[in-house]
């Protein structure tokens, strides 16, 4: 897509420090990274989000960016890592190109995790029910 900043990286028009290119998929440095090494792994095909993603460039994807992880802890010496993806608008996606962070990680360096909340009494099992049944079951 022509006014698609990711595409205009995977086809030359805009720089990037790539790191690992795969026929299908490409990874390079995020230029505001949460730590140093902060790296995207993206289709090189425009999809817009995870839920437009096929299974096999998914499963691609888990790949390269597994192989990024990896990288980070031999090179950048991280103790850890994050995966993250934003998907929709709601979510803080603001480059609708499909991609996953990498996120290198170090002891104390920190970063917070999502707050995170409670249930109100009932509601676990009224939410655990909603999803089951959204996904075909009871
Ligand atoms: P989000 O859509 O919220 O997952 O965030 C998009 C990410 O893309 C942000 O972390 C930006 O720093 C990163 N980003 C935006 N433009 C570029 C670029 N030209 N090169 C590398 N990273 C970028
Ligand atoms: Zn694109």
């Amino acid at each position: 897509m022509a006014d698609c900043i990711f595409c205009r990286i995977v086809s030359g028009g805009l720089p990037a420090a790539k790191v690992l290119e795969t026929p299908r998929v490409l990874a390079f440095l995020d230029i505001a990274p949460v730590n140093y090494g902060h790296t995207l792994v993206i289709p090189k095909e425009h999809h817009e989000n995870l839920l437009d993603l096929p299974d096999d460039l998914w499963t691609e994807i888990g790949r390269v960016s597994r192989q990024v992880a990896r990288a980070l802890q031999k090179a950048l010496y991280a103790r850890g890592f994050n995966i993250g993806m934003n998907n929709f608008e709601a979510a803080g996606q603001e480059v609708f190109h499909a991609h996953v962070h990498v996120i290198p990680r170090h002891t104390h360096d920190g970063l917070q995790l999502f707050p995170q909340g409670v249930y109100q009494p009932g509601d676990m099992e009224k939410v655990g029910l909603q999803l089951r049944q959204a996904l075909g079951g009871r």
